[in-house]
């Protein structure tokens, strides 16, 4: 049975401003054409701030800061002093982790757990990281002394607004780039904490750029013509229409997409053990994660057993306040991804595949969705194909390897996969054919920034983490 988990954990660490402005040039500025959006908790619908919508001649004031801190400051500092600044930026997130988990988890909808223990570790995890590399360019594989491409500009989803954050800017600035970076339109409260925690840092003005806005203030940022690199995670929609706008002109591009993981578990796999991976595959933010493991496949012979488990695991999950430290899982992000999760879950059922949750009350304001998973879906349902980016699974049987190899790769994405089974040479020869740019042996929504992270097809091109990511961010 859900419970419902009221008592929040304390919100008063994070003192919000009513309004925020965007950051430039290293302050915080008011957008030229006075534009803003409302950024509201999902959780309770309540207004948490406006946020400055920055138009077209923002982004130009920002990328404009990025370029002349670039060739004046960043550009030419030595890679031991750029390395002081990451290292001093990483213990700042450290000192200020409970004030930036509980902002995320305010903007976001995400528990607590999660934004504590799982996304500002990391957060903190990724400057540190590259901290380390700001003066081993020489040593990372790529020649003597490769060069930075110049100023990033960078765009990112809502669904781990800080750790996305990071991704971005801590590989640049290692790298000797200058960034602009657009925060999703729901979710830019965190990028603006972090603007101030360059502001303590003493990063030189015009390093790092927040131009806060939705879809538009994105397209001017990519398609401003003085921006050397463009780095985009979010949808493959748009996705590819930012490969449309670049084509032809000299910005490199790097794109992080959607996906439609396969988790497969064989009958030798401990059960306990995979129905653990299977919650964390899926339930784990919601299921607003691009490598979810959306798609279970499991082996016929155990997969009676399987569900069996896997319904009374998720009956004592509970949904409820983000704020709350006992809760599993929290808020979706908005009224539209509510609508998009709700589409695509009655087309599962139209479809004729079978749905359950397990009994569930939910509160009555904010945007929630019960875990939900349904049986008896074939490869040609929309829940099978679509990205839902929510807490819902599809379940589907084989029974040999080669068929679960066909099923798995039978999508447009290739992001990542994850495989269960005792057999250390089964895991291998899977590796070897699972189409997907990650693929997680006996676990599940790993991460680690020593890791490159990114898929093919449809998901994208281009690695985040590890040496490999660095190689996005130079002139090699
Ligand atoms: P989205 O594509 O709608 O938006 C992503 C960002 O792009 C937002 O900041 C948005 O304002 C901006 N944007 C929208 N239109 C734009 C345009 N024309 N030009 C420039 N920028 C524009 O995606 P979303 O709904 O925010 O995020 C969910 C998607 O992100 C999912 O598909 C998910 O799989 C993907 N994602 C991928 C990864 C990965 O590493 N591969 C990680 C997280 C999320």
């Amino acid at each position: 049975m859900f419970e419902y988990a009221p008592a929040p954990e304390s919100r008063s660490v994070v003192r919000l401003q009513p309004a925020y402005g965007l950051f430039v040039d290293g302050e915080f500025v008011d957008p030229i054409d006075g534009g803003s959006l409302t950024s509201i908790n999902p959780a309770s619908e309540e207004v948490l701030a406006e946020v400055a919508s920055g138009g077209v001649d923002d982004v130009d004031r920002a990328v404009r800061a990025a370029r002349t801190a670039y060739d004046r400051v960043w550009g030419p500092m030595p890679g031991r002093d750029r390395a002081k600044y990451l290292f001093r930026i990483a213990r700042l997130i450290q000192e200020r982790s409970r004030e930036l988990a509980v902002l995320e988890s305010l903007d976001n909808g995400k528990p607590i757990k999660e934004s504590r223990d799982v996304d500002l570790p990391l957060v903190a995890a990724h400057f540190f990281y590259h901290a380390g590399w700001a003066d081993k360019l020489d040593h990372a594989g790529f020649g003597p002394d490769p060069q930075p491409l110049g100023v990033a500009a960078q765009i990112i989803p809502w669904n781990f607004p800080l750790l996305m954050l990071a991704w971005k800017i801590a590989p640049a600035l290692a790298t000797g780039n200058t960034v602009v970076l657009k925060p999703a339109e729901t979710t830019s409260l965190t990028a603006l904490l972090f603007a101030e925690i360059c502001q303590q840092a003493d990063l030189p003005a015009g390093v790092v750029n927040i131009v806060t806005g939705a879809g538009e203030t994105g397209r001017a940022l990519v398609e401003h013509h003085d921006v050397d690199k463009v780095a985009f995670t979010g949808s493959t929609e748009v996705g590819k229409a930012i490969a449309r706008a670049v084509a032809g002109t000299d910005t490199t591009l790097t794109l992080e997409l959607g996906g439609k993981a396969a988790n497969i578990v064989f009958d030798d796999a401990p059960v306990d053990q995979a129905v653990e991976g299977i919650v964390n595959g899926i339930f784990f933010n919601q299921g607003h994660v691009c490598c979810a493991g959306s798609r279970l496949l499991l082996q016929e012979s155990v997969a009676d057993q399987v569900l069996a488990s896997l319904k009374r695991r998720m009956a004592q999950l509970r949904v409820g306040d983000p704020l709350d430290k006992n809760t599993d899982i929290g808020a979706i992000n908005s009224a539209a991804q509510l609508a998009r999760i709700r589409e695509l879950s009655d087309a599962g059922t139209a479809e004729g595949a079978q749905r359950w949750s397990p009994p569930c009350e939910l509160p009555d304001r904010g945007f929630w969705f019960a875990p939900t998973i349904f049986t008896g879906v074939t490869q040609a349902h929309r829940i099978a194909r679509e990205e839902i980016f929510g807490p819902v699974l599809s379940v589907l049987t084989f029974r040999t390897p080669a068929e679960a190899v066909e099923k798995a790769n039978n999508t447009p994405y290739g992001l990542s996969a994850g495989v269960w089974t005792e057999k250390g040479s089964r895991m291998l020869w899977l590796a070897d054919r699972l189409r997907a740019g990650v693929v997680w042996a006996n676990t599940f929504n790993k991460f680690d920034p020593t890791s490159p992270f990114g898929g093919y097809q449809e998901s994208g091109y281009g690695r985040e983490g590890g040496r490999h990511g660095l190689e996005a961010y130079l002139n090699v």
